[in-house]
């Protein structure tokens, strides 16, 4: 177990950092971000702050020297800056569990290989090879998506027909995966930590909704029925043994009309579809991801209220006021200095008694 006033380093500097930040301290460790953004929510939560780029080998191990053990908030961490690290200082959840999730034709093989269910899918790096990966997936609509560093539904596009998706090949200018569209009864998601000593403790699965690519809420409970909140948790540990992970991982999953659960894709970090653990659980998402990679014990993943996550995006912001006032919305901010239409500004968590969930 680290002790308090060790350091732990994290990559990234957007508001996960800063929720980490946050649970880091608030546990009497120091943290340090590394971060290459000239705006970083996450430095007011921070210790210290590197302002470096992930290709400068020499910031990076001085980082690595300053810090008692690595970890990061966004899965894009460049293959490179995480091996040096890996070299230097444990690399927590691991280089293994970035490898898998960074690509998503990697992570759709890794996946089916534990015997998860996904969407039906196939590889395209040409517009002639889209054509061919459409037909292989029946013909029917697709969602040709770039194989590396899509968010928020950036770097994707639905083909309705084999011409659509080689001119979305075309335009995406990137390797692909096609996708069948999944016709999903319901969205929802596990958060599940795992700690150095292979203890598990998986979140109550959440309901989620996305709007243009975003996601909106989040609701716990996912009002499922009990077997597919287990299999959820299920779906999560497997992952979790799989990539002999230490932290907090997202699972997000789509529910099929029948009740059968397709893993979508996996985050290798706190999810967004998580944030509602800081207002309805003992210890949040950040606290068991800070205690995971300090090697402490978890907490207990039990939920003491139920709760909807809100996520404010854009101009939703401004209405901190009304928010505010609100007796059971908590509310969370990231310190952005500009609203900017779909950005990520803050969410709010509206807390209910157990049951009470309208
Ligand atoms: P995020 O950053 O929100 O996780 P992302 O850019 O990584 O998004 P995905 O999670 O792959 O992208 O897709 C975003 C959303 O698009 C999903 O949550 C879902 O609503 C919809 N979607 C993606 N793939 C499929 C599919 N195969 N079938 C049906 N809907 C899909
Ligand atoms: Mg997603």
């Amino acid at each position: 177990m680290l002790a308090p006033g060790s350091t732990i380093g994290i990559l990234g500097g957007g508001q996960l950092g800063r929720m980490l930040g946050h649970a880091g301290t608030a546990l009497g460790f120091h943290v340090h971000i590394y971060a290459p953004d000239a705006e970083l929510p996450a430095a007011e939560a921070a210790t210290h702050v590197t302002r470096g780029a992930y290709e400068d080998a020499a910031a990076l191990t001085a980082f690595a020297a300053a810090v008692d053990v690595v970890t990061y908030e966004f899965e894009n961490v460049p293959a490179s800056a995480a091996a040096l690290l890996n070299g230097l200082k444990p690399v927590r959840p691991g280089v293994k569990a970035l490898d898998v999730a960074q690509d998503r034709l990697t992570e759709k093989d890794f996946l089916r290989s534990l015997g998860l269910h996904t969407a039906p899918y196939a590889a395209a790096d040409s517009g002639a090879t889209a054509e061919a990966a459409f037909a292989a997936l029946g013909g029917r609509e697709a969602i040709v998506k770039t194989r590396r560093l899509g968010y928020d539904g950036k770097g994707q596009v639905r083909a309705r027909n084999a011409a659509e998706a080689a001119a979305a090949l075309r335009d995406l200018k990137a390797p692909c995966i096609l996708e069948g569209v999944v016709p999903f009864a319901g969205e929802l998601s596990v958060v599940a930590a795992r700690g150095l000593d292979g203890t598990i403790a998986a979140f109550d699965a959440a309901a989620n909704v996305h709007r243009e690519g975003i996601l909106r809420t989040s609701r716990v409970p996912a009002q499922v029925n009990t077997a597919v909140g287990a299999e959820a948790g299920r779906i999560a540990g497997v992952i979790l043994e799989a990539l002999d992970y230490v932290g907090v991982i997202g699972v997000e999953l789509f529910l099929a009309v029948g009740g059968a659960l397709l893993v979508n894709e996996i985050a290798p970090r706190v999810h967004n579809t998580g944030h509602w653990t800081m207002d309805a659980c003992a210890a949040s998402q950040f606290e068991q991801h800070m205690r995971a990679v300090a090697g402490w014990p978890l907490k207990p993943a039990a939920r003491w209220a139920d709760c909807e996550m809100e996520n404010l995006i854009g101009d939703d912001v401004l209405n901190w006021r009304a928010i505010a006032a609100e007796p059971n919305a908590c509310l969370h901010l990231y310190g952005k200095s500009e609203v900017r239409a779909g950005r990520k500004m803050g969410h709010v968590n509206r807390l209910y008694p157990l049951g009470g969930l309208p």
